[in-house]
């Protein structure tokens, strides 16, 4: 970068935290996937809330592109910054503020959802969403990927939790969407609109989110299945029979024997896989949740009678997740949703692509909302196999859309989905959608600065 741009970041963001070697800008080349990486030009790390917008001012005057990082989590590209220029480190911006009186928590986009969960937890309360990446998912990745997680069955995704958001926009000028108020009328919804536009519209600086007084006893259950048409049948009966159960996950066959692998651990590999259920509401929903598992033949099931166990259990579908990422050298990501009459035909679509093109694949996911994460392996130095993986991928996503869902549930486009995207919106006669995202992307960032060819919005797909 030429120096007197790069000492105008330097003022602007502090001496220290404007990073130029190449040694210290090598993390921030990847997100949370294999086989997509750029190295940025430069990383500012942001520690103040006034440094984005003066940050901002510079970029846009030069054009500069930007991309705003948390965690660095993402799974889809959406934090890989495809034309280099600029990452903005958010982490450091990472101040909590509770405020119960009026029942919210005041967080800045660096916070991670574990921090502001540890703050919440002094006083009673948490914030529902929990990607199983809360350690390392900041309250600005999760806005921009409207992440989900675990409790969705029973709270919702990221979206349902923003009250009111602080932003800075491309051209560097600030403000605010939405009301620190339980209830607030007038004009579009524009938190909704920058909840999952993936750091496409504006960098989010503070957030107020909504939040709740903690369950009192939590029970986990787990049901271990023969078959997968029991274990989708009893994910289905517990949502059909409204027993709204605090978490309800699944975790297949390829998921458990990576635990056990893994951790050392005896756990059943069932090949109708693992029904995972955590319930708040006593022994009577208890009771019904157990019976809906015995009659759908659950062979063996654990009901954790110490912290250990209660925590291993979760731990399967933890893994399950990340199995591909340990046992083979790569992975891609899956995130299909599909209604939930249809958990069985996706899942057993998923078996035979496995099958046809003799490729690993794992899949869990947080079934209780139709969310399956099937994770295909392989290596991204080995040609044909990396092919293979991404043919398997785009036929599990063809497969969703087929049963009336769609290709992401919560890990959003980023820079790996975005053909299918548009394909799904084409299947769906829905592509008015692609034009009006590209002319709300113009208005918000006409020089087109703001993480650059994400989410279908730079490509041409006509
Ligand atoms: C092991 C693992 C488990 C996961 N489990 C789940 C899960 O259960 N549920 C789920 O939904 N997701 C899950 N994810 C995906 C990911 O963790 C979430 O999307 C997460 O919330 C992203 O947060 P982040 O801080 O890491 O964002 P990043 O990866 O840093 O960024 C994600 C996107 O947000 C943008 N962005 C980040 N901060 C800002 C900001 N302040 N302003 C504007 N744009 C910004 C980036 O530019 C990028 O486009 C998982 C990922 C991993 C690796």
């Amino acid at each position: 970068m030429d120096k007197r741009i790069l000492s105008e970041f330097i003022d602007a963001a502090g001496d220290g935290n404007v990073l130029y070697d190449e040694k210290n800008l090598f993390p921030y080349k990847r997100g949370s996937i294999d086989g997509m990486e750029e190295m940025p030009e430069t990383v500012i790390k942001i520690f103040h809330e006034k440094s984005i917008s003066k940050v901002m001012k510079i970029a846009h005057k030069y054009r500069i592109p930007v991309i705003a990082r948390g965690g660095g989590s993402s799974p889809t590209g959406a934090v890989v910054p495809a034309r280099k220029g600029i990452v903005l480190d958010m982490r450091p911006l990472n101040e909590i503020k509770v405020n119960i009186d009026d029942g919210y928590v005041e967080a800045n986009a660096g916070a991670t959802l574990e921090e502001v969960n540890r703050e919440l937890k002094k006083y009673g309360f948490f914030f529902p969403p929990d990607p199983s990446s809360v350690s390392i998912s900041t309250v600005g990745g999760a806005i921009n990927e409207n992440s989900g997680g675990m409790r969705c069955a029973r709270y919702g995704v990221v979206k349902d939790w923003v009250l009111k958001i602080d932003v800075v926009l491309p051209s560097g000028d600030e403000t605010s969407f939405g009301e620190s108020i339980y209830k607030n009328r007038g004009g579009f919804n524009f938190v909704d609109l920058i909840c999952g536009s993936e750091g496409t519209l504006c960098i989010v600086k503070k957030a107020y989110l909504k939040i709740m007084p903690f369950p009192e006893k939590i029970t986990r259950i787990a049901g271990f299945f023969n078959t997968i048409e029991e274990s989708a049948n009893a994910i289905f009966s517990i949502r059909k029979n409204g027993l709204n159960p605090l978490i309800l996950e699944y975790a297949d066959y390829y998921g458990i024997k990576a635990a056990n692998e893994i951790k050392k651990w005896n756990y059943p590999e069932a090949h109708g896989g693992m029904v995972l259920v955590d319930t708040d509401y006593g022994e009577n929903y208890l009771n019904k949740i157990l019976k809906v598992l015995e009659e759908n033949n659950a062979f063996k099931i654990y009901i954790p009678q110490n912290e250990e166990e209660y925590n291993n259990i979760f731990e399967i579908r933890r893994i399950a997740f990340a199995a591909p990422g340990i046992l083979y050298s790569g992975f891609i990501d899956g995130d299909i949703v599909v209604p939930l009459s249809k958990l069985r035909d996706a899942i057993e679509g998923i078996n035979q692509i496995r099958m046809k093109n003799n490729v690993y694949i794992a899949t869990c996911g947080h079934a209780g909302d139709g969310n399956l994460h099937p994770q295909v392996g392989g290596n991204p130095n080995n040609a044909s196999e990396w092919e293979n993986a991404k043919k398997s991928v785009r036929e599990i996503n063809d497969l969703a859309v087929r049963l009336g869902g769609s290709i992401s549930g919560e890990h959003g486009i980023g820079k790996i989905k975005e053909e299918e995207f548009v394909g799904q919106l084409k299947y769906k006669n829905q592509i008015k959608t692609l034009e009006f995202m590209k002319s709300v992307k113009k208005l918000f960032d006409p020089e087109n600065i703001l993480n650059p060819d994400n989410f279908a919005l730079g490509g041409n797909y006509d």
